[in-house]
């Protein structure tokens, strides 16, 4: 008998489940191919919807920054961590972002716990889709405000809660702009006039919208014309934007209190000033140009057409993140495990990731993929749905 018996029970039961995730190693920088466990595979796993990750401008200007600013800040931003760098990059994502204001911090999870929690109090009523990403659920947990689950994506649910549920204080909505998983798109223009009917905060959590969504990758907002409508956008800079942190961008109140309140800006260091300029230089390079978004576009409706013709079931989505519908969380791993032996690299997503019989391989398409390569998929895919009998 061990104290740690019950964890190493745990464990037993989920390879049992097939839920053990067996962590792969990446020996290369992230690109549309990279070195897994020894072996040059196709990546259709990471977020580096725009090739940011390794990219030689971000590269230039991280290397600067540690020339100019050192390797790290070694203070919470509140007390000597703010670098010109971190207000930089906050005018700028405004800018980019047409807002009033951005308050950055060390990761998109760590946003939501800086909002959540701090603008909600016990008087206050939380609105969250039920397919909410986790970190927003993590941040509702923080909160004292009662949280009322509605539908997904079902805007007569939402209102029908919004109108029944009392509510001494704010009511907040809060949902992803896109949806991680299943990469449907929130209705944002139906839940910001709903909102709006009731005098309601709106929040879209938009880390899979950054970069992909929008004129230039501007985000779901934007996407939808309500640019400035949207109360409280969350952004994450480790997606689209290929390095690591997390902001949120809204009207100068609530960033104003956010920097004086908000426990990660608080009580956890500064991201430090390589990573700050790397992510500097995205924007930059956005601002200038939509063209790695428009060909991130062209290379997602290259791969879907070919899968749907092929009679893949690709769920809901409607942006690069290609859900290809399985079902089983046996098949899906052995789909995963035998595309790895055609050097496509593609995970399995399954319960609690997504729920149980919606198993799936989760397809990340980034404008680093040439056709050629999205060909060596869709080839993969066929051969290897046809053994598996997915197709
Ligand atoms: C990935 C993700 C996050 C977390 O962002 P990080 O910067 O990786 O911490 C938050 N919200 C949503 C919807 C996400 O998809």
């Amino acid at each position: 008998m061990s104290k740690l018996d019950f964890l190493n029970a745990e464990i037993q039961s989920l390879k049992e489940q097939g839920l053990f995730i067996n962590i792969r190693t990446i020996e290369s920088a992230v690109g549309a191919w990279i070195q897994v466990d020894g072996k040059r595979v196709l990546n259709l796993c990471t977020n580096n919807y725009l090739g940011f990750a390794n990219h030689p401008k971000l590269k230039e200007a991280a290397k600067a920054a540690i020339d100019q600013y050192g390797v790290g800040p070694a203070a919470v931003r509140s007390i000597a961590g703010t670098q010109s760098l971190h207000r930089e990059l906050e005018r700028k994502l405004a800018a980019f972002k047409g807002v009033e204001d951005v308050i950055s911090v060390q990761s998109g999870l760590l946003a939501n716990q800086a909002v959540i929690p701090t603008i909600t109090t016990a008087e206050d009523v939380i609105f969250s889709d039920e397919l909410n990403h986790a970190s927003i659920i993590d941040g509702t947990r923080l909160a004292k405000a009662k949280v009322v689950r509605y539908k997904h994506n079902d805007v007569a649910d939402l209102e029908a809660k919004l109108k029944s549920e009392p509510v001494t204080r704010n009511r907040l909505i809060i949902t992803d702009g896109v949806f991680s998983m299943d990469g449907d798109v929130a209705p944002m223009k139906d839940i910001v006039e709903v909102a709006e009917k009731y005098n309601a905060l709106t929040m879209a959590d938009d880390a899979h919208g950054e970069g992909v969504l929008g004129r230039a990758g501007r985000g779901v907002a934007e996407h939808f014309g309500l640019a400035g409508r949207v109360d409280i956008e969350i952004g994450t800079l480790s997606k689209a934007f290929g390095v690591v942190g997390g902001y949120v961008a809204g009207k100068k109140a609530i960033v104003e209190y956010l920097r004086q309140r908000a426990r990660p800006f608080l009580f956890s260091s500064a991201v430090t000033p390589a990573d700050i300029a790397a992510c500097i230089a995205a924007v930059d390079i956005l601002a200038a140009s939509g063209a790695l978004v428009e060909k991130l576009w062209a290379n997602t409706k290259y791969f879907k057409d070919k899968m749907k013709a092929l009679g893949f079931d690709l769920g809901q989505s409607v942006t690069p993140i290609t859900p290809v519908m399985i079902g089983d969380t046996h098949k899906a791993r052995a789909f995963s495990q035998k595309l790895f032996e055609h050097n496509i690299f593609t995970m399995a997503i399954g319960f609690p990731t997504v729920p149980k019989g919606k198993e799936r391989l989760r397809v990340m398409i980034s404008a680093t993929h040439s056709t050629e390569d999205l060909d060596l998929a869709v080839q993969a895919f066929e051969k290897v749905g046809k053994e598996v009998g997915v197709i």
